[in-house]
């Protein structure tokens, strides 16, 4: 087992998780804009699949093929994997320590499996749970942004309801009305401003 390291005290370990199209990309963008200066480190995770058009390698995923994927799990570098959606997906862990030992908030944009398995490594953690106005809202985004067709649509499709069944597991949720994302951002930002002066002393160690 992987040696755990503390983090400086008030240092935050951030999970924003949600159904795939709920917006999580576009919130995050929003609050890197909102803060720019915040110390903070929105973490690049590992995934197995095919960049889309527009994606950048070491911006928006580390890309790696199934197997190399696997052998850095082997070696340790994963705080957690999952598999979703038919791909492998793995945050790093030497990024997670950086940040947090360096004092800032580590920023996880992972899915409900890979929430539930840092909750209980870390559980300290702090996991905002991003939610869609309605299911069929959900479905009009994702089939909206054309970027899955086919099978790989329906997989995401099909995995919506377990995605959005797991929202009582989080410490805070945020409905992601329809063209709303700045208001979505001002509220993540609010609870953030929150729990820091609740944790200003908190260690978290991962
Ligand atoms: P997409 O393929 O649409 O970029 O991502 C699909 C889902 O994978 C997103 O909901 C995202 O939260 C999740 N995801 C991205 N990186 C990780 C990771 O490192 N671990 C886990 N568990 N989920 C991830």
């Amino acid at each position: 087992m992987t040696e755990r390291r503390q983090g400086a005290p008030g240092a935050l370990l951030v999970i924003i998780s949600g159904p795939s199209g709920v917006g999580k990309d576009t919130i995050i963008h929003a609050l890197r804009e909102r803060s720019p200066d915040a110390p903070r480190t929105f973490v690049v995770t590992y995934k197995s699949r095919a960049r889309r058009p527009g994606e950048v390698d070491g911006i928006d995923y580390h890309f790696v093929t199934a197997s190399e994927f696997q052998r850095l799990r082997r070696s340790g570098a994963f705080l957690e994997t999952a598999n979703v959606h038919g791909d492998w997906s793995g945050t790093p862990r030497d990024q997670v320590v950086a940040a947090l030992s360096s004092g800032r908030d580590a920023i996880l944009k992972i899915d409900v499996q890979g929430a539930r398995a840092v909750r209980e490594r870390v559980p300290e953690a702090l996991l905002l749970y991003v939610a869609p106005p309605s299911p069929e809202a959900l479905n009009e985004r994702l089939v909206g942004r054309g970027t899955e067709t086919g099978a790989k649509l329906k997989r995401r499709q099909d995995d919506a309801p377990v995605e959005l069944a797991s929202q009582d597991e989080y410490d805070h949720i945020f409905v992601n009305e329809t063209g709303k994302v700045d208001a979505t951002a001002e509220r993540i930002d609010e609870v953030l401003r929150r729990e820091h002066e609740r944790r200003a002393d908190a260690v978290v160690t991962v």
